[in-house]
């Protein structure tokens, strides 16, 4: 974990929110190379749920919504975590976490130097941010609203507007990206668990026999989704929820639960949550059609009938997939004897540079002007990085950290002889050399972007 912190911060992946203030607790901020590797797991995702598909279409709902909706949604009465404080050491936990952040107190007291820990009874902590909408603080609570915990509300209460515009049929979905936010007790894990974060949801919405099957599919397509971006297999598993730990959506007898893709962090001592794929029934729909008093069924043509869908629901977390497949790309390898490097084997579509182009001479015009040519022309189709701020060795070693796929090296040769320049893979560290008015074409052919 550390090792990887503190790439992230060396290199410009991630940065502590707010650092020249001493940082604000559990919030982070993408630098550079993160912004790029994050809308690169974002871009994938859209591609593959939205645009790849006939049977989905996207959406981007508001953050702040009407306060209405978090009732109806069950969030205000049950979106509740069991807080336990620490009379001894004053801190907090999740009740229901104990066993993998057990209290600091009990663990100094095994190691037999400090008072036992005496934990309070659980309470419970509503996880959503309040805030008020206007100018002025009221002391009651009618202005009121609630940064959204979630993006599938936001899905639910427009399923009519597109259920009328786009006139899909059943089975379709609607997926959305944006940012969630909840207070929780114990963040932590770098950016695994923040309390401001982002959401890639799908609400799948079918006819209910369809829901068992269909539910078992989305499974699948989405533990899929990881393997094809590159991750590996004996880091992620599928975990269905116990009964005693479903959300209140799933625990209905019409529902099939809740699975889980775990991933598992080598700074966690058991795999974690990457998403849940949850059978909702039609608890959602129905319960805004009751308390909108709106009518939120669809007309099924072929057997004359309406009826409130059901919903199958992939949730995944962006930061930590981000997240996951950073620590999935990380190797440190032996290259030759006592010389090692550090290179992240990103899947080319999520690697944040796709290219570096190294002029070997950086006084020489010739070979500068056709470098910063070569760089300006691919820089239309990916991203393509300039740099000749240290000798070539050191240059690969620096794309190989941030796990830039391929470099291309203009030496004497590409100017005075072949037109061609040396291509070398980050994985294989091979080398190549390719004309080049071919260059292009070969990238792109080789990344497939
Ligand atoms: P957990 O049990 O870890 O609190 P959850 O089951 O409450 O998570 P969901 O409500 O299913 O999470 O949210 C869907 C996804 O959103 C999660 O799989 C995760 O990837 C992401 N997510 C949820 N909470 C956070 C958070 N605090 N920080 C970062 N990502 C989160």
């Amino acid at each position: 974990m550390e090792e990887i912190v503190s790439l992230c911060k060396r290199r410009g992946f991630v940065f502590q929110s707010s650092e020249i203030y001493g940082g604000f607790a559990s919030c982070w901020d993408y630098g550079p190379l993160g912004a790029e590797l994050k809308r690169n797991v974002k871009n994938a995702w859209w591609r593959a749920v939205v645009q790849e598909r006939d049977d989905m279409v996207g959406l981007d709902s508001s953050i702040l919504m009407h306060p209405k909706i978090w009732e109806a949604s069950g969030h205000i009465a049950t979106f509740n975590d069991p807080l336990v404080d620490c009379k001894t050491c004053k801190s907090r936990f999740r009740a229901d976490h104990l066993d993998t952040t057990p209290c600091p107190q009990k663990s100094s007291k095994m190691a037999g130097q400090a008072e036992p820990c005496a934990l309070t009874e659980a309470r419970l902590f509503n996880l959503m941010f309040k805030t008020h909408v206007g100018p002025v603080d009221r002391d009651d609570d009618s202005n009121v609203a609630y940064l959204r915990p979630e993006t599938a509300q936001g899905i639910f209460v427009n399923f009519p507007n597109v259920l009328t515009t786009s006139r899909k049929k059943l089975p379709f979905g609607i997926a959305q990206i944006g940012k969630a936010f909840r207070n929780e007790i114990t963040p932590g894990n770098f950016t695994f668990r923040t309390r401001e974060f982002e959401q890639m949801e799908i609400e799948y919405f079918c006819r209910p026999e369809d829901a068992p099957r269909l539910h078992e599919e989305w499974i699948q397509a989405r533990y899929q989704w990881y393997l094809d971006l590159g991750m590996k297999r004996e880091n992620l598993s599928l975990r269905p929820h116990e009964k005693d730990e479903l959300a209140h959506y799933a625990q209905s007898a019409e529902s099939t639960g809740t699975t889980d893709i775990e991933y598992q962090f080598p700074f966690m001592d058991k795999p974690a949550e990457l998403e849940g794929i949850a059978n909702r029934a039609d608890f959602d729909l129905s319960q805004h059609a009751k308390f909108s008093g709106q009518k939120l069924t669809y007309f099924d043509q072929a057997n004359n009938e309406h009826i409130t869908p059901y919903v199958i629901e992939p949730s995944a977390g962006a930061d930590r997939a981000t997240l996951a497949f950073l620590v999935d790309a990380y190797h440190e390898e032996e290259v030759k004897e006592g010389d090692t490097r550090v290179v992240l084997k990103f899947h080319p579509q999520l690697a944040p540079v796709k290219v570096a182009i190294l002029p070997l001479a950086k006084n020489k015009a010739p070979i500068v002007e056709v470098a910063q040519r070569l760089r300006g022309d691919l820089a239309k189709k990916m991203v393509a990085q300039y740099d000749d701020t240290a000798g070539i060795g050191k240059l690969y070693r620096r794309q190989d950290e941030i796990g830039t796929p391929y470099c291309v090296t203009v030496d004497f040769d590409t100017v005075e002889k072949d037109n061609a320049v040396t291509v070398r893979d980050r994985d294989t560290m091979q080398q190549e050399r390719i004309a080049l008015d071919q260059v292009k074409n070969y990238l792109l052919d080789k990344l497939d972007v």
